[in-house]
């Protein structure tokens, strides 16, 4: 099955994070963390439509300002998602800054806010170049479950996780793809068309059997309609479940951190997860509320991750970075 995205690092193993996500067939991408973004080119820094922060360490938010300076008079929107106090965090960014001339950009931006806060209770503002980006309150929204964003074609989880402070860990997922069997559609003669797109959306609703399904064509004997339950139609496609990433970083070693992931990325099929320092530096990792490689490499065994991509590794292993990710690998594979 052809993936919907396409992730990648912004940067190398000791660069800032930063996963960022191309859509394959749009001119749009995702990006989990803004940390240093100024080796992407201008036109990838103007496809975002969406950023998930998952906590403001500056190491996670610094490419803030170098994308507005980019983007600003070029783009119309974009929606920041993070955790507690996030909406202040990008309204004291913005006020940093002198802003009398930017309503008359040809192109006015407008930057949708919105932040999370353990229990799902959320909150949004609104910051527009027309009005030189001073905050508008936005209505509260609470999240569904643990869904912080979807669409038709794919959706954006979220935990919170234990780094002394909180912080968010998400999980991109597509949507289930509906494949049709062409041949099977031809042996209960029934032809394609308009229908057959409601009827993938039921089936990737997970829409009950009942379903009633309207069938409308025309040839030339004039117009035609059908009505099939989605019980009947079912055996005409074929369901594959989508991609599932996670991204997981700046996070303390706990069973309760492990749990919470287990719940959001168990069986993920891509896991991007921090590998700070070595196991030979696991009390520093404590006190630096991060991951040693060995013990990503063991959340990613009890995700039951198929592959891991380990990154943030800490500048002190500058000469020795095929040493950290053989840490990870070891004990994803359970041989360490
Ligand atoms: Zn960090
Ligand atoms: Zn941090």
């Amino acid at each position: 099955m052809r993936p919907l995205f396409e992730p990648r690092l912004v940067n190398d193993s000791f660069g800032d994070p930063g996963l960022y996500v191309d859509f394959r067939d749009e001119r749009r991408a995702l990006l989990f963390d803004f940390g240093d973004v100024s080796r992407l080119p201008p036109r990838k820094l103007l496809r975002l439509s969406h950023v998930f922060i998952s906590h403001t360490h500056v190491d996670h938010f610094v490419g803030f300002d170098h994308w507005l300076r980019v983007v600003l008079g070029r783009k119309q929107r974009v929606t920041l998602t993070g955790g507690p106090g996030f909406i202040e965090r990008v309204e004291h960014k913005l006020a940093a800054y002198t802003w009398n001339v930017v309503h008359r950009y040809e192109v006015p931006i407008t930057l949708d806010v919105r932040e999370i806060a353990p229990g799902g209770a959320g909150r949004s503002a609104r910051f527009s170049s027309l009005r030189h980006f001073e905050r508008e309150d936005g209505e509260p929204w609470a999240q569904q479950d643990d869904v912080l964003h979807a669409e038709e074609s794919f959706r954006v989880r979220a935990a919170f996780l234990d780094h002394d402070i909180v912080c968010l860990a998400f999980a991109l997922e597509e949507a289930m793809h509906v494949n049709v069997w062409k041949n099977r559609l031809a042996g209960m003669e029934l032809p394609t068309g308009h229908w057959l797109r409601d009827a993938r959306r039921a089936l990737a609703a997970g829409a009950p059997d009942g379903t009633s399904i309207a069938i409308n064509w025309h040839d030339r004997d004039g117009d035609h309609a059908l009505t099939r339950s989605l019980g009947e139609l079912r055996e005409a496609f074929e369901l594959v479940p989508g991609r599932r990433i996670g991204y997981v970083t700046d996070i303390r070693y706990t069973e309760a951190n492990v749990e919470a992931l287990e719940r959001l990325l168990g069986g993920v099929d891509l896991l991007f997860i921090e590998s700070v320092f070595l196991d030979t530096d696991a009390e520093h990792a404590a006190r630096k509320n991060h991951l040693t490689a060995k013990q990503a490499g063991t959340i990613a065994r009890r995700l039951r991750a198929r592959a891991v991509v380990p990154f943030h590794f800490s500048p002190r292993y500058e000469e020795r970075s095929a040493d950290v990710i053989a840490e990870v690998q070891a004990a994803w594979q359970g041989s360490a």
